[in-house]
């Protein structure tokens, strides 16, 4: 490897939603991360933390190109994506020579412009860098790995982890495979292989056991230091309109193609056979509550995974909070919405004061009917919080104009803007406690059952209308062609479908 090889490190980091009619603009990535240049060198957490260390351990110069991320959200608006990718490009050229460009990707992002945003950017990056240096990048687990994607890059490392508690360690297998990569020791081929299966995350974890969880033991076992330099199973996120969705396994095999396809498709077919396993059992709003009355004691977790913001929805679904106030009206409970108008009026009325709201589906209106509420405001916050863990350890969560409405002993969390549940940041802030509650809405299929481990009574996964459903039927995908699991619960395949990635003479 040539002394201090320079490697050029960004990205541009979204999941992407199609079934919201949300759309990201500028304002979200200005609230998450926009970063150049000193900034971006800074980092020491998550996954460009991760590659920092270890570029810098391995003796090469990280140049920061341009990275840029957000909350999950709708697809990234036309002119927004133009303007983040032409930064990335731009800061690519002021960069000089580069040895090798390291992205920090997720996989899942579409622009209206781009639908398959991470291919088209890696087109655009490959272009500029030419055939003979390496492009490696990093992607959640919940990526839809692309042929563009694939033959645009020489090594995609993928998180391992779901909850995901990995970024930094990812970013570090990221920044090692480029430094093997420069020093000869590594020539890598990939081998993607899918399996038509479209589910939540709910059975999506890592931890075994787990149908999910199943392969990533049996990958991880599999890996070794000659040929299979890395073997991530990918559970792709449902929630994209795009053809050829599917999970499966991604393959980082040293110069094999064969071994590389043999292996990823070997491990898919295991996917395949635990698909059953992977899809989730739902209850109506109402029966879940009235369920829950029946369990001693609280909180009963009410996961209405349907508005889940950490996969792109408004979060502004009053479903669950209907069925409170009809079925369960004195039970002490808790329910985040997302409603900048709403979070505006408690504010103007202020501390102590009753006000009446018009609440809920009034960001993505086509999911139900906003309800009226009657209540006191009874906190008041500006909505800025620290992530404690995940992907955004130690960064700021911006609700906005944040209020706790009460109506009885319910307590409304409203805020201005969507932010990833990853413990309970949101509710600490405002003085919320759900060890105190009989009921808690969770908005999301996974991370709930960390935030509540040893706490929850009872959980019941909803069957609410949303953009993140728990039950994929519940969406209409035009872009797929042929059958997949659960729409066609019958469905048999001959093998997985394999994509490869193309061998490049790169340079040492
Ligand atoms: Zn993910």
């Amino acid at each position: 490897m040539a002394m201090s090889a320079r490697v050029g490190v960004g990205g541009i980091f979204i999941e992407s939603n199609h079934f919201t009619a949300q759309l990201a603009d500028r304002a979200a990535f200005e609230r998450s991360e926009w970063l150049t240049g000193e900034a971006l060198l800074a980092n020491d957490t998550g996954v460009l933390g991760g590659m920092m260390s270890v570029l810098r351990a391995g003796g090469c110069e990280p140049v920061p190109l341009f990275y840029a991320s957000a909350c999950p959200n709708g697809a990234v608006q036309a002119e927004v994506y133009d303007e983040l990718k032409n930064e990335l490009l731009q800061q690519l050229v002021d960069a000089g020579e580069l040895d090798g460009v390291l992205l920090c990707l997720h996989g899942a992002a579409a622009a209206v412009n781009a639908p398959d945003l991470e291919g088209d950017l890696a087109g655009a990056i490959r272009e500029w860098v030419g055939e003979q240096v390496p492009l490696v990048g990093t992607l959640d687990l919940h990526a839809h790995v692309t042929s563009k994607l694939l033959s645009q890059t020489d090594a995609l490392l993928a998180w391992e982890t779901y909850p995901h508690v990995d970024a930094f360690g990812t970013g570090e297998r990221g920044a090692r495979t480029m430094i093997e990569i420069l020093s000869g020791h590594l020539k890598p081929v990939m081998a993607m292989a899918k399996v038509p299966v479209l589910v939540s995350a709910i059975h999506g974890q890592t931890k075994p056991p787990g149908p999910f969880a199943d392969v990533m033991q049996e990958a991880k076992r599999l890996e070794d230091d000659s040929v299979f330099h890395s073997i991530n199973p990918i559970l792709v996120h449902p929630y994209l309109n795009m053809p050829e969705m599917g999970g499966g396994v991604l393959v980082v095999a040293n110069e094999n193609e064969a071994e590389a396809v043999f292996m990823a498709k070997r491990l898919a077919k295991r996917y395949w056979r635990n698909r059953g396993e992977l899809q989730p059992e739902t209850l109506l709003p109402n029966e879940a509550v009235r369920r829950g009355l029946q369990i001693e004691g609280g909180p009963v977790l009410l996961v209405e995974t349907a508005d889940c913001c950490g996969g792109g929805a408004a979060g502004d679904s009053v479903h669950s909070l209907r069925s409170l106030l009809h079925e369960a009206p004195a039970q002490a409970a808790i329910v985040p919405v997302v409603d900048p108008q709403a979070a505006h009026a408690a504010h103007s009325a202020g501390l102590g004061q009753g006000v009446r709201l018009r609440l809920g589906h009034q960001l993505d209106t086509q999911w139900g009917e906003p309800i009226e509420v009657e209540g006191v405001v009874v906190k008041m916050s500006d909505g800025e919080f620290v992530y404690r863990g995940g992907i955004w350890d130690g960064r700021s969560g911006h609700m906005g104009r944040t209020a706790v409405v009460a109506v009885g002993p319910i307590r409304i969390l409203i805020s201005s803007n969507a932010t990833y549940d990853w413990m309970t940041e949101q509710f600490d802030l405002l003085g919320l406690n759900p060890a105190d509650c009989k009921f808690v809405v969770a908005k999301n299929p996974m991370n709930y059952q960390q935030a509540y481990a040893g706490v929850m009574k009872a959980t019941f996964v909803l069957d609410t209308p949303g953009p993140t459903p728990a039950n994929t039927n519940a969406l209409s995908y035009t872009a797929m062609k042929g059958g997949w699991f659960p729409s066609d619960p019958d469905i048999t395949i001959d093998e997985p479908t394999v994509i490869v990635s193309r061998q490049r003479e790169l340079a040492p």
